[in-house]
């Protein structure tokens, strides 16, 4: 099924199926349906409050979150260099060192 995007409906009836707006733009799905009569259009609020229904999120919520796991990552490297670095001052191996972090004996009392 393809679907295209258009700046204004050209066919009747020339609204959203869902919330009966004209204003574009909106995806044309290319259906004639006969009753009632005329070309099936969705607005792009109606196909965000659909895409939600199925778990899709925000493209604005999504770029942040994008962000945030960004920055969270650049942390968590930063970190393995300064683990490894300290691994590497104190004369132990990466693996020691987190062989001794499991063991517990980096636990406060
Ligand atoms: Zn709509």
């Amino acid at each position: 099924m393809d679907f295209v995007v258009v700046p204004v409906p050209v066919f009747p009836p020339g609204r959203c199926v869902g919330c009966h707006s004209s204003q574009g733009p909106l995806v044309d799905t290319l259906v004639e349906e006969l009753v009632p009569t005329g070309r099936v259009y969705v607005c792009e609020r109606c196909v965000g409050e659909m895409a939600r229904l199925f778990g899709w999120s925000d493209p604005e919520a999504a770029a942040l979150r994008d962000g945030e796991l960004r920055a969270v990552r650049e942390q968590v490297e930063e970190m393995r260099h300064v683990v490894d670095r300290v691994a590497r001052v104190a004369k132990v191996s990466l693996e020691d060192a987190r062989v001794l972090a499991r063991s517990g004996a980096f636990e406060e009392e």
